[in-house]
């Protein structure tokens, strides 16, 4: 990776921070600080329906105490839909999206009937119902209303960039890409017009990050991830994905786990001291 490294710190605000964004906080700050660069933080709160003002305004109130500084403005998912409608008018010029009309129910019967349907990361790939939708049936289905996600005809986008996707990550070196384990992923779902992967691909680019830190969970989302930067003409980050921080049972932390958020520690006197004493070595 090369210095100075521009990092971020990237939590929905869909519950109080807990330890185990602490860990990837300080990460991307340490990484940053290593290499005489800067964390960025953002805000990625595109899922209006759970994000909440006080989730947000306690991020910035949590990180501060930790010791954690960060440019402003701060950017925030939801003042920027422009650029992900831009984005998608990119991938629809490029022929390589698609209008998903199915609903959830209807996946899951489609996925039922076909007993060998591939699973990927995120559960069973969606079967491909809409992918070859004809022109006429699309048009009817939009004047009547009906509600539509736009999902990426992944084969077709791979014929597009070659398969020759890799990014380099801090735990496993050079890694080969392969979103086909994902099938076709929704760029923009029906109540919100872009979804995590292109949002998080777009912000990473526009804010000029080089280095990627983040827990070991999204460590397959990275092969989306990939594609898109390829078929956007964005270059792909350094990622540093970490281990996941447990709790004294071995389970990862959750939003729902109250008991390690930060703000309880603050409250029970805990300083920012002993909180990283709780945590791991950053790598
Ligand atoms: N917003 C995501 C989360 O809170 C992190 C996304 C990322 O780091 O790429 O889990």
């Amino acid at each position: 990776m090369t210095a100075p490294a521009r990092t971020r710190f990237a939590p929905s605000p869909t519950g109080y921070l807990h330890l185990g964004h602490a860990f990837s906080a300080l990460v991307a700050a340490g990484t940053a600080e290593r290499l005489g660069g800067e964390m960025l933080l953002r805000i990625e709160n595109i899922d209006q329906g759970r994000c909440r003002p006080e989730f947000e305004s306690a991020i910035h109130e949590d990180l501060t105490w930790l010791g954690l500084t960060w440019p402003t403005p701060v950017r925030r998912q939801s003042d920027h839909f422009a650029d992900y409608a831009a984005a998608l008018a990119q991938l629809d010029a490029a022929q390589v999206l698609y209008p998903c009309f199915c609903t959830r129910a209807e996946i899951r019967t489609e996925i039922a009937r076909s007993p060998t349907a591939p699973h990927g990361p995120d559960g069973p790939i969606y079967p491909g119902t809409c992918r070859n939708l004809g022109a006429t049936d699309v048009a009817d289905r939009k004047a009547r209303g009906d509600a539509f996600a736009l999902r990426l005809n992944c084969i077709k986008a791979i014929g597009l960039v070659g398969d020759d996707l890799f990014f380099e990550d801090a735990m496993q070196g050079r890694h080969a890409a392969d979103p086909t384990k994902f099938g076709d992923v929704v760029l923009a779902r029906k109540d919100t017009p872009t979804s995590y992967h292109l949002a998080v691909t777009v912000d990473d680019h526009l804010q000029g990050i080089t280095c990627v830190p983040r827990g070991a969970d999204l460590f397959e989302a990275t092969h989306v991830h990939c594609l898109l930067q390829r078929l956007l003409g964005f270059s792909t980050p350094y990622y540093a994905h970490h281990r996941l921080i447990a709790d004294a049972n071995g389970q990862r932390y959750a939003k729902r786990d109250q008991a390690a958020t930060l703000r309880d520690m603050r409250s029970q006197g805990l300083t920012p001291e002993d909180v990283r004493a709780l945590l791991p070595p950053l790598p």
